[in-house]
């Protein structure tokens, strides 16, 4: 239902997990809101089917001084954790270019200072908005585990798990036995386990049903949903440095809604959208993809949220389901599901738990990680003072979502914030 025009204090495009977090913080802050999608519900795209973790502790990212080394490794390998296809889309090439300069030792280590800021202020506010609304989500508190089984890659760890607990995340070095009294299900591979890191702090969850309640709990607070609904345009005045208004395409056709403030928090899709307005995002969609395998009777699934660094893959238990999530891929704007690199990550993970569920009835997805090079999401003002971002969460958007839509919402309240685009 839309009531008149004007009517609203805030209108937030997209209503993933970072948009309808904008929707909550903004409403407790007194404010009335209209969250817009082309979905039929929340969270249905990138935040449909992800990792599930909130992890403080993957706050360094992908741009750090390891990286090139890594992705030339990958380059020809087809179930590479990263993979890049080149395409003529110059987007894609200033993307990389960007990527390479941020890769240099001190920008990496602002980078993870300033995601560690973020991520812990988020997850402190994910708990908080899960006992303030009763939320559950298949939500578990038992820490995120970091494990290698390359001495190598355990030793490059070390210093990072030290920069991070310089910053506040206690991600602490641990040995073999203290991996399998963490996470029993590691008890058969304990010879092949170099060592690992241990975040107790972190959690993991559902974000597909943390977005679903949430949506719920704004509703019940007055705010507009209109799913369904494309945004096709803004009206945007370039001389006066402002947005008029929103247009949508809806099932009824075109209509135009008015706000004091419009939210982009389109995932990959924010950059072009607002190119034609003359903001410049540098997000390019990483596109990843998850198995969902379900748990039946007793077995060996993991308990606790664990990352395979070296594989690049996460595996979260959600209840009756194991997910096991990641690779990515920079090949534009297509979702298509590459068998190769489904089969890469089922193979992962029943080589390591044979008996963590009923491999044969995996379900698949891909999504497109809104990415930035810096992996740092746009939080701030446009070039349009009534104009905001709240995007470009990359591999992050579940752990940073409570937290970047606080920060936003404060800034719009007190009509100030930093020019981010
Ligand atoms: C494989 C994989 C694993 C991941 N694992 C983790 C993890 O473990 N932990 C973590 O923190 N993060 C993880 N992420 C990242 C996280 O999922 C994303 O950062 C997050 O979902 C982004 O949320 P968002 O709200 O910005 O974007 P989205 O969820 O994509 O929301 C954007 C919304 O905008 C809507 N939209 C776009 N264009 C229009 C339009 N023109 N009109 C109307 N609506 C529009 C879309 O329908 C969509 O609902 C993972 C991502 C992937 C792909």
């Amino acid at each position: 239902m839309v009531r008149s025009h004007n009517d609203f204090d805030v209108i937030i495009l997209g209503a993933g997990v970072v948009g309808v977090a904008t929707a909550y913080w903004n409403l407790r802050r007194g404010k009335s809101v209209c969250v817009i999608d082309r979905q039929p519900g929340p969270g249905l795209e990138t935040s449909f089917a992800n990792g599930g973790q909130v992890s403080v502790s993957h706050a360094e990212p992908w741009a750090n001084p390891s990286a090139p080394r890594k992705v030339l490794k990958w380059l020809f390998r087809s179930d590479a954790p990263l993979l890049f296809r080149p395409r003529f889309d110059i987007h894609q090439w200033l993307w990389i270019a960007r990527f390479l300069l941020d890769c240099l030792p001190r920008r990496a280590d602002r980078h993870t200072a300033e995601i560690v800021r973020l991520a812990t202020q988020s997850r402190d506010l994910t708990r908080q908005i899960r006992s303030d609304e009763g939320l559950h989500y298949d939500e578990r508190c038992k820490g995120i585990l970091h494990f290698y089984r390359d001495r190598r890659e355990f030793e490059a760890a070390i210093p990072v798990a030290e920069l991070m607990r310089r910053y506040g995340c206690d991600r602490r070095v641990i040995d073999a036995d203290e991996v399998v009294e963490i996470e029993p299900a590691f008890a058969d591979r304990r010879s092949e386990i170099a060592g690992a890191t241990y975040t107790a702090d972190d959690e993991s969850g559902d974000a597909h049903k943390f977005t679903q309640g949430l949506a719920r709990v704004c509703e019940k607070m007055g705010a507009v949903f209109l799913f369904s609904h494309e945004v096709t345009a803004l009206d945007a005045d370039r001389s006066k440095g402002e947005v008029h208004a929103v247009e949508v395409s809806g099932p009824e056709g075109y209509r135009s809604l008015r706000a004091r403030d419009v939210v982009v928090s389109l995932g990959c899709w924010s950059a072009p959208f607002l190119r034609r307005y003359g903001v410049r995002l540098n997000i390019y969609p990483a596109k990843g993809y998850s198995a969902t395998i379900p748990i039946e009777g007793a077995n060996g699934a993991p308990v606790t949220s664990l990352t395979d660094d070296e594989n690049k893959l996460v595996y979260s238990n959600l209840g009756d389901r194991l997910r096991v999530a990641g690779t990515a891929e920079l090949s534009g704007y297509t979702r298509d599901l590459n068998h190769a690199r489904c089969q890469a990550i089922l193979r992962n993970a029943r080589d390591l738990f044979p008996r963590a569920g009923n491999f044969e009835r995996a379900t698949f997805w891909s999504g497109l990680r809104p990415a930035t090079p810096s992996n740092l999401p746009y939080i701030g003002r446009t070039r349009y003072r009534n104009l905001w971002l709240n995007t470009g969460h990359g591999t992050l958007g579940w752990t940073l979502g409570a937290g970047s839509g606080f920060r936003l919402a404060d800034m719009i309240a007190a009509n100030e914030g930093p020019r981010a685009a």
